[in-house]
Formats: C-alpha cells, structure tokens, sequence
C-alpha cells in the first residue's frame, strides 16, 4: 500500500490590515476628549484604555480614584469621578471610537505607520497614520496600605480639586516642596488649621514659597516628621507621626490629609521616542500639542505640569484631536466632517 499523500498546506499571504488613522494611548479626560472629537470627525481613532489594576480599578485615569468632582463645569452638584468618566466614554463609543482594554507596552515611531505593541511580542497590536499620547500622570504617593482605601474619604492629592470639603475644619499637607507650600496656603482658605508634615527640618520650597508659608497664620509646621499611618475605617479620622530621629510616635485627629510629595509623568513608553523636560514630561510645542514626532500629539497631564484639572486636560485632548485631524489632511489622508 502505497503512503497517503501529506495533506496540501495552503498558504495563504499574511496580509497587514490597514492603519487606523488614529491611535490614542491613555483614556482620561484628555484621551477621552480626543476620542469624541476623532471620532466625530470620520477618523474611528482605536483608544487603547488600559487595563483594570490589580486593585479592581478600572481604566479612564485619576478620576477613577475620585469621589465628589465639584469643579467640573456642568454639573452644578457635582459628580462622581467614576461617572463622569463613564459618561465621556460612553460619548467617544456613541461616535464610532474603538475601545482596547489593554496597556500599550512598546510604541515604534521610527517608521510609518506608527506601530503600537500591546503585550510583548509581534505582530503589533495596532498601526496608526498619527498617534495622541494621553498616558497621564501620578501623584507620588507615601505607600500606605491604608491610602487606597482612604483616597477620596479624607485623603487627597489635589487641594484644588478638594479643598472646599474641609470648611472650618483642621487638616494637614505632607510634604515640604513648592506643591506643598502652594497647596497649604490654598487650603487656608477653607481650613482653620493647616498642619504641614515635612520629614526634614528644612523646606525644599523656593524662598518666596516658604516665607507666604511662613507669614500664614494658619499654617503650622510639624518638622522632621513622617506620616507612618491613616487612622479611620470609612473616612480619615487621623495620622500616625513618627518623629524621625527620636522615633516617638503619636496621633493627630484630623479631617484631611493632602499628600504633595511631587508627580510623575507616565512616560517610561515613550524614553528614546519622544522629547522630554529634565522632569519626565513630554514637552509639546507652545499653544499646541505637536510632539518632535510629526503626527505624534500629546495631551492631558503627560504633558502638563502646571494645571493638572481635568478640564484643562479635556481641553487639551480636543486641540489633540484637531491637531491630529489637521495634519492628517495635509498628508492627504484622514476623514471629513
Ligand atoms: P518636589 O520639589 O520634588 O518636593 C517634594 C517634597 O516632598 C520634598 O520636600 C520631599 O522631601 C517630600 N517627599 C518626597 N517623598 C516623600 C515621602 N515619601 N515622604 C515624605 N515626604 C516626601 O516636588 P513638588 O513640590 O511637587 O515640585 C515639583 C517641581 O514643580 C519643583 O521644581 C517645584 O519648584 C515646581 N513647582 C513650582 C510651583 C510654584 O512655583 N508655584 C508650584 C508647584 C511646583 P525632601 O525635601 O526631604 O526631599
């Protein structure tokens, strides 16, 4: 009996789908924002929104991390960070916008299209004609357990954002940088108390930082000091203070604590690619958010340093979108209102 022929391999040509016009990494207000505008503009941006942490919270930035947002126009009485996100994702997909719950991993802006890695390996997970970098950033945090359960509930990293709900009460701002002086003397405004708790017996704060600080009579220093622990089950109660060279420790009711130890941008992806500030940040050129890449923009906090709002986030994310929109069209390619 003669060998049964081997089955006949068909080869089929790997054939590369087609670029998207638009690929927006980050799905905060700015790339949220962005999404909405591309996608009302014909050009089906894919957003790659990241993924749930290993804590449960879900994509769509620091907002997901807020409780009340009462300085969000619109909303006369406020809204939840969560749902206020909710709300501009469920816009941008209304429009036609493509969702990945993924983190984008590598990001190749050598060629064209731009290629975008999720996970490790080839092929690429996307390629794109232009590129919006909206990847945010963080607040530096102490490393408590007890933060992630308190963020929101008495603990905050944004006096801005959160210093009316402390009206009349005493509160305190970890930290001794320029951010701390600047959000301490905010918080006088509402607080009757503010508590600075600085590790060292010196500020980091640019002199005329300290001396407002300093003139204040409603600041007060607690030197040499670290935050060793939050006291409260369901909101924050008070803080654990370990004196730094004796160790003594002790507690301080308090209704809020504004953690300002600094920022970091989410920029690791882009080293090697894109243009950064000695701070990480990825510089844009002035009054618009063009990178030194053309066709690769930058919007939302990855790229600010100064405001850090979500609006002005929002803000930015639309220039984003019609900056990517503009320049799409001079390179003959893109869709049409
Ligand atoms: P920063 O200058 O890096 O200061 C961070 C502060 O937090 C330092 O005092 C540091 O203590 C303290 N710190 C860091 N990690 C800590 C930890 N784990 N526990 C306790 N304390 C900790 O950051 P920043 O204040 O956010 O300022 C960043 C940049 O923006 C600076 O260049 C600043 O001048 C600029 N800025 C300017 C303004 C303004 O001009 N109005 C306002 C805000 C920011 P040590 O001092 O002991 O290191």
């Amino acid at each position: 009996m003669g060998e049964a022929a081997a089955p006949r391999r068909l080869l089929t040509p790997r054939v590369n789908p087609p670029p998207h016009d638009v690929a927006i990494i980050g799905s905060g207000p700015a790339g949220l924002t962005a999404a909405i505008y591309c996608a009302r503009a014909n050009l089906a941006p894919l957003l790659f929104e990241g993924e749930p942490s290993s804590t449960g919270d879900q994509p769509g930035g620091q907002l997901m991390i807020t409780t009340d947002v009462e300085n969000y126009p619109g909303f006369p009485d406020g809204v939840m960070g969560p749902d206020l996100m909710a709300a501009f994702r469920a816009q941008a997909a209304r429009f036609g916008a493509e969702f990945r719950t993924e983190k984008v991993s590598r990001v190749d802006f050598s060629q064209r299209p731009f290629r975008l890695w999720a996970g490790g390996s080839d092929p690429p997970a996307a390629t794109a004609r232009a590129v919006i970098v909206s990847t945010g950033a963080q607040s530096l945090l102490l490393g408590l357990e007890a933060e992630e359960r308190l963020m929101g509930r008495g603990l905050s990293t944004c006096a801005t954002c959160d210093g009316f709900f402390f009206t009349g009460r005493e509160i305190a701002v970890v930290g001794g940088g320029d951010s701390a002086m600047e959000e301490a003397l905010f918080l006088t405004k509402f607080a009757t108390k503010v508590t600075v708790i600085h590790r060292r017996d010196q500020l980091r704060a640019s002199k005329i930082m300290q001396d407002r600080a300093f003139a204040s009579d409603r600041i007060e220093f607690l030197w040499n000091h670290i935050v060793t622990d939050l006291v409260g089950a369901e909101a924050l109660e008070g803080v654990k203070v370990q004196h730094t060279e004796s160790g003594a420790e002790h507690t301080r009711p308090l209704a809020g604590l504004f953690v300002a130890i600094g920022h970091r941008p989410n920029t690791d992806l882009f080293a090697g690619s894109l243009d950064m500030a000695p701070n990480g940040y990825l510089i844009t050129e002035a009054g618009s958010t063009r990178t030194n890449v053309p066709g690769v923009f930058a919007c939302g906090d990855v790229q600010d340093d100064v405001y850090r709002q979500a609006v002005t986030a929002a803000g930015s994310g639309c220039m984003a979108a019609i900056d990517a929109e503009r320049w799409l069209e001079a390179q003959g390619s893109g869709g049409h209102r």
